[in-house]
């Protein structure tokens, strides 16, 4: 596994890009053309692939893959308050699911939970039926259907304006491969053709039904030899040859692979990968995976180009990291693009 090109470090050029185009006080109204599964097999999740139109408004063709739009949910909440903004990343490439920058999409997963008490006031209510409003309500539309959109949002979490002169790792858990399932489409499915970029995508989910977007990443496995697809699964048992030893699944209660894991079990693959100095490391979903991923690189000698230690992290042992000391401590590089929740 080696870069596609020269050695040479690059700076990282990213574009500017519009943000807050709309307002949240004066969303516009796009309607959903479609709100599909897009799961790999039957799931207890559900998550949907929705898509809509946006034409002849101010988001049409204002957006960069990688950045979030607003949602405002009709109703009010328990305050007898208009609900407020929820982002949601885009799904699709700069020029949309049409080509021309009028259709965007999202992933949406439908959030059904148990209410999980914050203040005292609230323990009567422990343990029931918690269901999240907007991702339920967007799981809900039909195509026809009007929405209220703001933004776009973000301007770090993009690709750089030549990609050509990079390689990626994209590392992403459940919904949070949205903004990659963009990106890759304009990597390799761009009207100039594919970059010859090494590009390596693990995407973490807990059961293999729950994988996203699965038959895309494989037909473009099939179709560029430069793209990798791998899967860490959670919650099923590794392949064989691949275990834990049993102290690690007692310790973890998982008998599966976590994103970082993956990476470091097969080190001996993508080590090169990630000490070249073309390469871009992104990370997008659960803040969980951010830590274990710079613990990880940390313990490998293979950090520095990524993220800058400070405080706690100057003077402990990468396993001594507790996820504040990252969070307060670690300063990701211009080459490590992070979006997690
Ligand atoms: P999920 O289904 O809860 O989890 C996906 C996988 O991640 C599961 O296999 C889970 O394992 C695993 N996981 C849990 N902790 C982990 C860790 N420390 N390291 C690596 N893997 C870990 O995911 P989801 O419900 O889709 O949630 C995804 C998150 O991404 C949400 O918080 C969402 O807000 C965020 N997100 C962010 C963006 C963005 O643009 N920033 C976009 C979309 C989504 P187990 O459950 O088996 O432990």
């Amino acid at each position: 596994m080696k870069g596609a090109g020269d050695n040479t470090t690059r700076p990282v050029v990213l574009a500017d890009v519009q943000i807050k185009r709309v307002r949240t006080a004066s969303p516009v109204v796009g309607h959903i053309v479609s709100n599909e599964l897009c799961l790999y097999g039957k799931s207890a999740s559900f998550v949907k692939h929705t898509v809509i139109d946006v034409s002849g408004t101010p988001l049409a063709g204002a957006f960069r893959a990688g950045q979030s739009f607003g949602v405002i949910p009709p109703g009010v909440d328990e305050h007898g308050k208009p609900h407020k903004v929820r982002l949601y990343s885009l799904a699709c490439p700069s020029w949309g699911e049409d080509g021309k920058g009028n259709v965007i999409s999202t992933t949406t997963k439908r959030l059904i939970d148990e209410f999980i008490p914050q203040t005292v006031n609230e323990r009567s209510r422990a343990h029931h039926l918690f269901l999240g409003v907007c991702s339920n309500y967007m799981c809900d539309l039909l195509p026809g259907d009007e929405i209220r959109l703001c933004g776009p949002v973000g301007s770090r979490f993009q690709l750089p304006v030549d990609p050509s002169v990079h390689d990626y790792l994209f590392l992403a858990t459940g919904t949070g491969i949205a903004p990659f399932r963009g990106m890759l489409t304009e990597l390799l499915c761009g009207k100039a053709g594919a970059v010859p970029s090494q590009i390596h995508l693990v995407m973490g989910a807990a059961y293999t039904t729950d994988l996203l977007y699965h038959d895309l990443f494989q037909k473009l496995t099939a179709v560029h030899p430069n793209f990798n697809y791998h899967t860490a699964i959670s919650r099923e048992p590794r392949p064989q040859g691949q275990e834990g030893d049993e102290g690690e699944t007692r310790h973890t209660g998982r008998r599966g692979l976590y994103v970082h894991q993956l990476v470091e079990q097969r080190l001996d693959e993508f080590s090169a990968l990630i000490a070249s100095p073309r390469t871009l490391i992104y990370v997008c979903g659960l803040a969980g995976m951010q830590w274990d991923v710079f613990r990880m690189l940390a313990r490998h000698g293979l950090s520095q180009d990524y993220f800058i230690r400070t405080g706690a992290l100057e003077k402990l042992a990468p396993e001594d990291w507790t996820d504040a000391d990252i969070r307060r401590g670690a300063r990701p590089t211009d080459r490590c693009l992070v979006e997690v929740y």
